[in-house]
């Protein structure tokens, strides 16, 4: 039977778009349950301008607050080398850092051309060195652009590449914009694990047009075994046109539970999770079914 990692970004990807500011000790509760929850990964915040993104302007309070699980991997965004000094400072686990292989996405997204982005990153790669902080690469719009529509599949690999060579540790793949189609999905993840091995893969899918849990299917076909997702559903990318849903953890856990793949997640713990979410944000539309509909086993009394 399949493992397969479940890492989690409401705190970061989820909590960066919301009307209402999230207030710290809630957020820092939400991580600590979380870490309960048998998820390998959690993406607790971003380190970037309180300005760009006001709602994670405490992003030093809650990874020096979180309870440090052990077995979980804290992550933080990072932007720049300012970002990357406040993560060191604070000893985040691992911090992930992002470039769209769109050159027009990236250009809106962080306001940088390739070449700024890739100069960027090796100056953070050697603050980072020896710190033992670990490094994610992800290549935002892996799958597609809202601007440029198909991306090629040898540009993802070259920035692959690129991310290889400086000493990252890992690489995301995103469908920043929920643009993937399971037949796209299953042609790139078996190229990419062709070219990086060993190297960790996950993937960070969408659910902006329906196709989320089908393109996980058939990255697992093809050989993926970690993935990204938003307890309830909640966020997606505040820079791309109309793109919010990211997959639902939830949602998620159960299709693999169902499937018979293993996962270590305690699924009936986050379903409770996202049944508060309503009264954390304040609001009533969150994405995520099985809070809905239950789980295929909870039966109806006849
Ligand atoms: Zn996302």
């Amino acid at each position: 039977m399949s493992f397969i990692h479940i890492q989690e970004v409401i705190p970061r990807d989820g909590f960066q778009i919301e009307r209402n500011f999230v207030p710290t000790d809630k957020k820092i509760n939400l991580i600590n349950e979380l870490s309960d929850c048998g998820l390998s990964k959690i993406e607790v915040t971003s380190f970037v301008s309180p300005k760009a993104v006001p709602n994670l302007k405490d992003a030093e309070e809650v990874v020096t607050s979180i309870k440090r699980n052990p077995d979980v991997t804290n992550v933080a965004l990072i932007a720049n080398v300012r970002g990357a000094e406040r993560a060191i400072a604070a000893h985040i686990d691992e911090i992930n850092l992002v470039m769209s292989a769109s050159a027009t996405h990236n250009k809106k997204n962080v306001n940088r051309t390739h070449e700024e982005s890739l100069a960027g990153f090796n100056e953070i790669m050697s603050r980072v060195h020896g710190t033992g902080i670990k490094v994610n690469g992800s290549v935002a719009t892996s799958f597609g652009c809202p601007f440029e529509g198909e991306i090629a599949e040898n540009a993802v690999q070259h920035f692959i590449d690129k991310y290889i060579s400086m000493g990252m540790d890992s690489i995301t793949l995103a469908d920043t914009t929920g643009m993937a189609n399971p037949v796209q999905v299953k042609r790139l993840v078996e190229k990419v694990i062709d070219q990086i091995g060993d190297v960790p893969l996950t993937l960070h899918f969408h659910n902006t047009r329906g196709m989320g849990l089908a393109n996980v299917v058939a990255a697992i076909e093809a050989g993926a075994t970690r993935f990204d997702s938003s307890l309830g559903g909640i966020g997606g990318c505040p820079f791309a046109p109309g793109a919010t849903g990211n997959l639902c953890t939830e949602d998620l856990v159960h299709m693999l539970h169902e499937m018979g793949l293993e996962t270590k997640v305690n699924l009936d713990k986050l379903i409770e999770l996202s049944k508060g979410l309503p009264e954390l944000l304040g609001r009533n539309d969150i994405p995520g079914q099985i809070v809905k509909a239950g789980k295929v086993t909870d039966l109806h009394k006849t």
